[in-house]
C-alpha cells in the first residue's frame, strides 16, 4: 500500500482512525502494523467523533473519513460495520452501534451499550427461529479530505445470532455471533483467527489489494 504524500516528503506511514472504538483500533493495528501502518486513533489528536447522520453504511463511512483527514491533516481510514439481522430486516444494520438507547440519555460506557444492544437483541429474536445475521463493514480511505478518488472496500461475514454467550474475545456483538463452520462465536476466535475470517479483516485486505493493483 503506498499512499501518497501530500508533498514530495517521504511516504506518510501514519494513517488516522476515524473511529474512537478500541475493539476496532486493535483489529486495524493488528493488520497494518505487519505491513508497517501506524494507526492513529482520531481521539489521541483530539479530534471528536463525526454525525453518522445517513441510512447507508458507505455514506457514514465516508463522512467519518473526511471528518478524520479534515480535522488531522493525516491519510485517514474509516470503517463503519455492523450486524444485519435477515429476520428483522437488516436491524440493526447502520443503528448497531447505538440499537438500543441509553435509558440515562447520557454518553454511554461502551460496555454497558453493547451489553444493552445484545440483550435488545435477543429480546427481538424471541420469537424467530431464523437466527441468520451477518456483519459488513465497509472502509474508506481518503488522501486528503478533498480526495476526489476515496478508496473503497466492503467485507461481509455470516452467521448466526444466538442467545447464550462465549468467548472472551472482540467486541459488540461477538459474544453471539456463532460461527457454524467453527463451532464456536467470534469472541472464541484468537484475534488473528477472528481478522482472517471477518467482514472488516475481508474489507481491508480488499482495501490493501486495490492499493497494489495502484487504484
Ligand atoms: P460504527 O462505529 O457506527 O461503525 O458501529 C459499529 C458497531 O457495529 C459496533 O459498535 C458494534 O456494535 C457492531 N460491530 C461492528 N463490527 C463488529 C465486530 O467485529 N464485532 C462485534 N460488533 C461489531
Amino acid at each position: 500500500m503506498a499512499i501518497e504524500p501530500a508533498s514530495n516528503a517521504t511516504p506518510e506511514r501514519r494513517i488516522v482512525l476515524a473511529s474512537s472504538n478500541p475493539g476496532k483500533l486493535r483489529e486495524f493495528e493488528q493488520m497494518l502494523a505487519p505491513i508497517g501502518y501506524t494507526v492513529v486513533p482520531q481521539s489521541t489528536l483530539g479530534i471528536a467523533d463525526a454525525e453518522e447522520p445517513h441510512g447507508t453504511f458507505v455514506e457514514n463511512a465516508l463522512a467519518k473519513a473526511r471528518h478524520a483527514a479534515r480535522r488531522s491533516r493525516l491519510p485517514a481510514l474509516a470503517d463503519d460495520s455492523g450486524i444485519c439481522v435477515r429476520t428483522l430486516g437488516g436491524a440493526p444494520g447502520v443503528q448497531s452501534a447505538r440499537y438500543a438507547a441509553d435509558p440515562a440519555g447520557g454518553a454511554a460506557d461502551r460496555a454497558a451499550q453493547d451489553a444493552r444492544n445484545n440483550a435488545k437483541l435477543i429480546e427481538a429474536l424471541r420469537p424467530h427461529l431464523d437466527r441468520r445475521a451477518h456483519y459488513y463493514c465497509v472502509i474508506v480511505f481518503m488522501r486528503h479530505y478533498e480526495d476526489p478518488e476515496p478508496v473503497i472496500a466492503e467485507g461481509a461475514w455470516n452467521g448466526e445470532f444466538t442467545d447464550t454467550p462465549r468467548g472472551e474475545n472482540g467486541f459488540g456483538y461477538d459474544p453471539y455471533f456463532l460461527l457454524p463452520d467453527f463451532g464456536r462465536t467470534a469472541a472464541e476466535l484468537a484475534p488473528e483467527e477472528k481478522n482472517s475470517v471477518s467482514h472488516r479483516g475481508k474489507a481491508l485486505r480488499r482495501l490493501i489489494a486495490k492499493f497494489k493493483e495502484g487504484v
